[in-house]
């Protein structure tokens, strides 16, 4: 999810609790976790880079 405390939005990990550096805005939030790499769905379940790599059991490398 991106949790907000005051105007701080911390992208967070729904699957494992990792969380990203705090941004100014909501959609800067949203920024910041697809440049980490995460993904978020509709009802705002945000997973990580790690936790997507776990569950898709891909390999990014090696290609
Ligand atoms: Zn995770």
């Amino acid at each position: 999810m991106i949790e907000r405390f005051y105007n701080q939005f911390t992208p967070e990990c729904d699957s494992c609790g990792k969380k990203l550096a705090g941004q100014e805005s909501r959609r800067d939030a949203l920024a910041a976790l697809r440049r980490a790499g995460w993904e978020i769905d509709g009802d705002g379940f945000c997973t990580c880079a790690d936790c997507l790599f776990e569950l898709k059991g891909y390999e990014e490398e090696g290609r």
